[in-house]
């Protein structure tokens, strides 16, 4: 697993290309049982995938925090949403709450997730790949492939699996 994740940026970077067409064409032409076949191919990987060996995610990235997010996880610590968010957070160029430094703060050396119960939205959805209308995310699943070993393996699977 660490040498996949170590060659990811390379691997996705040479399939940047095919996958920009993969994902314009399943833009135009989406195949109606999407959503079925996505389910199928997320549920696959994450029986194979084991999150804990990776966190890569969390490692590299980090979610963006929902004002829903602050409020509940601040709660969790019994801070002050404004307290939470001067500790932790500051605000990016489209204005979004992000993690002030990677890795989490909250990722631990065992790759556990110190708020797991009340994380972020996003990081309960990442990477998406069992998100109904899949093909509207198709840039950020473009990015993801670099990030995520999943997501790399879903799109491969992918391609191989919806002719378009
Ligand atoms: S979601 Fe992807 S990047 Fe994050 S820990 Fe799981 S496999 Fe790794
Ligand atoms: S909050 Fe938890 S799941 Fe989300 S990035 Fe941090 S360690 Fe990972």
């Amino acid at each position: 697993m660490q040498e996949f994740i170590k060659n990811l940026p390379k691997l996705a970077k040479d399939k940047h290309n095919e996958n920009k067409k993969f994902f314009a064409k399943l833009k135009s032409k989406p195949p109606k049982n999407l959503d079925y076949v996505m389910q199928d191919l997320h549920d696959a990987e994450f029986k194979k995938t084991d999150c804990l060996e990776c966190a890569n995610c969390c490692k590299t990235t980090g979610p963006l925090f929902t004002d829903k997010d602050v409020e509940r996880i601040a709660k969790h610590f019994k801070m002050k949403t404004q307290q939470f968010i001067n500790q932790y957070l500051h605000i990016d160029e489209d204005n979004d709450y992000v993690l002030q430094s990677v890795p989490c703060t909250f990722l631990g050396a065992d790759n556990y997730c110190s708020i797991y119960e009340v994380r972020p939205k996003a990081c309960r959805e990442f990477p998406h790949t069992d998100r109904k209308k899949f093909q509207q995310i198709s840039n950020l699943t473009i990015k993801n492939v670099a990030i995520c070993p999943a997501a790399y393996n879903i799109v491969e699977e992918m391609k191989k699996r919806i002719k378009l």
